[in-house]
């Protein structure tokens, strides 16, 4: 496995490669899980040469605590990379992505498109969205895959990668890969280290309040009856809201395409959720139908 932390070393690397070979490409922020693996074996089936990056993008943090405590761990991460059959890391620095001494704001950015516009975590962390899809441009540009994989955990920031891709004409296939959940039923994070033991438990409420919510819909589908989104949320909002020292960023029913608030659900419909637990920001949606 190759290890590059420079973007002319990617480009020399991937030059000859690139002309005889499927690059499937794998973009993260590190501190590797299954969910990760998951993503980068969809990646060894689809390409014929796997690319992952681990980057913690600052652009895409509102937080600057948030930042800082995210976790890292390079040698765990190329470790699992090397296992996953990776064929290339790109583990850029900051001075790598961004040029160094020059204020962020005065750097060339890439505005997020309407699926950033559409409340969830567009409206609660402010810039977020236009530094993910300013960072994934930048990796596609440096990387050129054939295909980039992306998980349905952060399912707004598919979508909204789906129209970076979309809009700006880029000539790589956006793969959507289902969520993964830790035993108890919490959608896998990198960030789930800093709950506590007790925090981790409770938070698989969240599921939980997802699968009742979701089990209130085929009852009431079944019976032939039109369920309403507030219904939905009532149902998931107190299984939620008894997890200790959490506080519910937003729980909202929308379609999944174009994330909009649903009023009823149907076969395109998701719960969106996102907690505060022991304060740490935790994310999750599913499919009501
Ligand atoms: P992150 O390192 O958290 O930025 O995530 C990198 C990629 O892995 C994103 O496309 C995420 O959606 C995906 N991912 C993170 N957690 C999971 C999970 N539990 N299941 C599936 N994909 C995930």
């Amino acid at each position: 496995m190759r290890v590059c932390s420079c973007v002319q070393e990617v480009r020399d690397y991937l030059r000859v490669e690139r002309t005889k070979r499927k690059i499937a490409f794998v973009p993260t922020m590190g501190f590797l899980h299954e969910g990760h693996e998951s993503l980068l074996r969809l990646a060894r089936s689809l390409g014929d040469l796997v690319v992952l990056s681990i980057y913690v993008n600052p652009t895409q943090f509102n937080n600057i605590q948030d930042l800082q405590c995210y976790p890292r761990d390079i040698e765990r991460d190329l470790a699992i990379a090397e296992k996953s059959g990776v064929d290339m890391v790109f583990t850029p620095a900051d001075d790598e992505m961004y040029i160094p001494g020059v204020s962020r704001d005065k750097l060339v950015q890439v505005k997020a498109g309407r699926a950033a516009f559409q409340g969830l975590c567009g409206a609660t962390r402010p810039g977020h969205f236009d530094g993910v899809v300013t960072v994934v441009a930048k990796l596609f540009n440096i990387v050129q895959p054939d295909l980039a994989i992306f998980g349905e955990k952060d399912y707004q920031q598919l979508q909204v990668v789906r129209e970076l891709v979309r809009d700006l004409q880029m000539p790589v296939k956006i793969i959507a890969a289902p969520l993964l959940r830790e035993a108890s039923g919490l959608a896998m994070s990198s960030r789930n280290v800093r709950l506590s033991q007790k925090g981790r438990e409770e938070a698989a409420k969240i599921f939980k309040g997802l699968l009742e919510a979701r089990s209130c819909c085929e009852q009431g589908l079944r019976a032939g009856r039109k369920v309403r989104a507030e219904e939905v949320i009532a149902i998931a909002a107190p299984i939620i809201q008894s997890i200790p020292e959490s506080s519910i960023d937003y729980l909202e029913l929308r379609s999944g395409d174009l994330l909009d608030l649903a009023e009823y659900v149907d076969e395109d419909t998701r719960l969106f959720a996102a907690v505060y637990v022991e304060g740490v920001r935790l994310i999750d949606n599913m499919a009501m139908f």
